[in-house]
């Protein structure tokens, strides 16, 4: 089953002398399950695609479907919600919410679409995060890693369809990368949960099952890999 649908998408940035093309009719679809890293060098049109994927930019030509849904279609309020629900985001830079504890910023995401945690969903996956001791804490009192911990409970909190990381270890040292890879894969494997990871980190591309290499806007590879590899 298709989870994403990207079709013939582009993006060009200002106009005339800062003209930019930075997507340029890139297609591609992702099954449900995939865990699919996307690289490219600096510049190549990596976080303008992921943005455009997670419905925080808009493209410039083309569709993206989602679940089966156009994003395109959707309003405002709908989009919020719609992103709330199907996709969850990781950031470098975690972007947590400073003055709320771990917990309150675990589960956020069901407070805002007016729904009751589980406490029993939240519980497992706070072990499996190693977060059980830093639940009451700030985020400031946490290390790097365990920050991304945090970031990437919060974008599972809604069950997401499609979880999306931008650089999720580019601001980790060896130690927390290879944790925060292995917890990716603990999720894509044992929940089936659909990862797109852009990164520069030839570690995460081996991680995945799948490498999509972008330049000049354009998807110049696109490999699957075979299980030999995995
Ligand atoms: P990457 O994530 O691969 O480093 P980006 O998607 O950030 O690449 O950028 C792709 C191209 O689009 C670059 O040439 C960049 O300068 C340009 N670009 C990105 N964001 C903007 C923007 N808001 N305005 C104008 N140009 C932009
Ligand atoms: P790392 O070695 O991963 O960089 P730190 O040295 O930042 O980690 O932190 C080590 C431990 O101390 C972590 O488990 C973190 O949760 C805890 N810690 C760090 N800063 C604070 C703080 N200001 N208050 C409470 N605990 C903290």
């Amino acid at each position: 089953m298709k989870i994403l649908e990207v079709k013939n998408l582009s993006k060009i940035y200002g106009k005339d002398e800062t003209k930019v093309v930075a997507l340029d009719n890139v297609s591609f679809s992702v099954k449900q399950g995939e865990f699919v890293a996307i690289i490219g060098p600096s510049g190549s049109g990596k976080s303008t695609l992921l943005h455009i994927l997670g419905g925080v930019d808009v493209p410039t030509k083309g569709s993206v479907i989602i679940n089966g849904t156009d994003i395109s279609t959707l309003d405002e309020t709908n989009l919020a919600i719609f992103r709330r629900r199907q996709i969850g985001l990781i950031y470098q830079f975690y972007n947590l919410i400073p003055i709320l504890t771990v917990e309150e910023n675990l589960t956020l995401p069901l407070l805002l679409d007016g729904r009751k945690p589980n406490q029993k969903i939240i519980d497992s996956l706070v072990k499996t995060l190693g977060l059980e001791n830093r639940l009451k804490h700030l985020p400031s009192q946490l290390s790097g890693g365990q920050q991304q911990r945090v970031s990437i409970g919060r974008a599972l909190m809604n069950n997401p369809a499609l979880m999306l990381a931008d650089e999720p270890t580019g601001n980790l040292d060896s130690e927390n990368t290879k944790e925060i890879i292995s917890l990716l894969k603990k999720f894509n494997k044992e929940n089936n949960q659909t990862l797109i990871v852009i990164t520069h980190d030839e570690r995460i591309a081996l991680a995945g099952d799948r490498v999509i290499a972008i330049e000049d806007g354009r998807i110049t590879r696109d490999e699957v890999k075979t299980d030999e590899y995995r």
